[in-house]
């Protein structure tokens, strides 16, 4: 597996998740020659998709959504050929447990008051939600100091928001979104989500899901690099790596052999880049990083995939209150699959996650009942439990200064990762931010500076106006 080095730089990217195939095709296309390493069989990480070997059937990791205010992964997808195949709504169901309908969503008023009459008219919130909501959301009109260390929960009760409006808007599409509890979720990362996704504009608040199985977005990622000269080594655990002052390049070893390179971008999760650092050169620097990594703690997402005899509702997705089902995506309808196949999420709570496999499906088909009755009539033909322990990381108060930058303390080592410095909390767009840095932060110490971070969307209509 050794090979000689030439002309231009040569990178290893240590890990295929989405961060890891952001930064590997970036710099692809900057000219470098790619080596992307992942230990398993196939792209994707965390979000991926994968034959279950019970069922028979291709299934997500988990239902993965994008927002319109996600630009580096839409940058990435349209790199690689695929922003086609993500399927795009404006309005969001919310479904009461007795089946009432709520639709939060964009009207043709300018932002951030598109989505006002929608708000006003929805069911699911009394009067009193609606004005503590208002009240809400005109507070955060005001730029908010990214410093601050005032919990989603704290803020709430200084904003005097009802039950109503935590339980049903709060608890269920934000701090699900940012899958904790409110109490532990840095504010400013609360009012990022809120900004984006119901203030900014109609577009940046538009929700993206695929229409093809995940891993199937990036079937087109291995000819990317490799048509500009790279590789990709799936089945190849990356175990520590080397480096030289003399020649000023880097020996990554794997299970598999040794790779050489002048450049490394390591786009692990943080547990994995906790169990790699030994094995990495002692530089000064390490034990602020290690230090930096112990910090972080994951949260659990689980998703229960159910394949009915029949329609159990004509919905392609919605919001389930008062339960412990978040979630619902008819899945036959998004991706096209025949079946009558349902996913419902379960996010932000570890209760779900430590019930036993037939506790958990039997919770999860009662409430599902209580919001489509259809579903006590249905026969279940298949059902796929999922448990992510490991599904994202908490963005409690301070983790901001737990979260290091691209630049690392080796020499010509990158850092990518959704843990990493983006601002983001722990997602798709946050990964994809992360290699685009790590991208760029490679590209200026081999001496070219090159902006690859696709920018921000502007924020639309009166809001640039309120809310300087
Ligand atoms: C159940 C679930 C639901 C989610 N829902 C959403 C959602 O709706 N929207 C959203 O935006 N985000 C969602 N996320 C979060 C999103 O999946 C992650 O933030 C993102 O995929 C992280 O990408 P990454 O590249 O940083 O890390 P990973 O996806 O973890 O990629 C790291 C890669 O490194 C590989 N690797 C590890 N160790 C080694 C080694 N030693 N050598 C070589 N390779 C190695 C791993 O196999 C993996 O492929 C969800 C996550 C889960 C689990």
């Amino acid at each position: 597996m050794e090979q000689q080095l030439t002309g231009e730089p040569v990178v290893i990217v240590v890990g295929g998740g989405v961060a890891g195939m952001t930064a590997a095709c970036a710099l692809a296309e900057a000219g470098w020659r790619v080596q992307l390493v992942e230990r398993r069989g196939y792209l994707g990480g965390r979000a991926s998709s994968y034959l279950h070997p019970g069922v028979g059937e291709i299934i997500d990791n988990c239902q993965h959504v994008l927002f319109g205010c996600c630009t580096n992964l839409m940058g990435f997808y349209r790199r690689i050929g695929v922003a086609d195949k993500i399927h795009w709504t404006r309005n969001m169901t919310m479904i009461e447990p007795g089946g009432r309908r709520s639709v939060l969503g964009p009207s043709l008023l300018p932002a951030p008051l598109h989505g006002l009459p929608k708000l006003m008219s929805a069911h699911a919130f009394t009067w009193a939600d609606k004005i503590a909501l208002g009240r809400a959301f005109n507070a955060l009109m005001k730029p908010v100091a990214q410093e601050s260390t005032e919990s989603l929960k704290d803020w709430l009760i200084r904003h005097k928001q009802t039950d109503g409006a935590v339980n049903r808007f709060w608890r269920l599409v934000i701090a699900s979104a940012l899958n904790a509890e409110i109490d532990e979720i840095a504010f400013p990362y609360a009012a990022k989500v809120i900004r984006e996704l119901f203030m900014n504009s109609a577009e940046a608040g538009s929700m993206g899901m695929s229409t093809v199985p995940l891993s199937e977005l990036y079937a087109g990622v291995t000819s990317f690099v490799t048509e500009r000269g790279g590789s990709v080594h799936l089945n190849t655990h990356v175990e520590g790596a080397a480096w030289d002052d003399e020649t000023s390049q880097w020996t990554v070893s794997t299970r598999s052999g040794v790779l050489l390179s002048d450049f490394v971008v390591v786009a692990l999760p943080f547990e994995a880049m906790e169990k790699l650092i030994p094995q990495l050169p002692p530089v000064e620097g390490v034990e602020e990083l290690t230090r930096q990594i112990e910090r972080h703690e994951h949260w659990p997402i689980c998703s229960v995939h159910l394949w009915f005899d029949r329609e159990i509702t004509e919905l392609e997705h919605a919001v389930l209150l008062d339960r412990e089902i978040h979630w619902m995506y008819n899945q036959s309808r998004l991706q096209g699959r025949g079946g009558n196949y349902i996913e419902l999420v379960v996010s932000a709570t570890r209760a779900f996650a430590a019930l036993p496999r037939d506790e958990a499906i039997a919770q999860a088909l009662r409430e599902l009942a209580e919001f489509f009755p259809l579903v006590k009539e249905a026969k279940v033909e298949k059902v796929v439990l999922v448990k992510e322990v490991r599904a994202t990381f908490g963005v409690p108060p301070g983790i901001d200064s737990a979260r290091p930058s691209a630049v690392s303390p080796w020499p010509n080592l990158f850092l990518a990762g959704d843990w990493v410095q983006t601002g983001w909390p722990s997602t798709m767009e946050s990964a994809a931010r992360s290699g685009h840095l790590a991208a760029e932060a490679a590209c200026l110490s081999a001496g070219e500076s090159r902006s690859i971070l696709n920018a921000d969307l502007k924020p639309r209509g009166l809001m640039p106006l309120l809310s300087s």
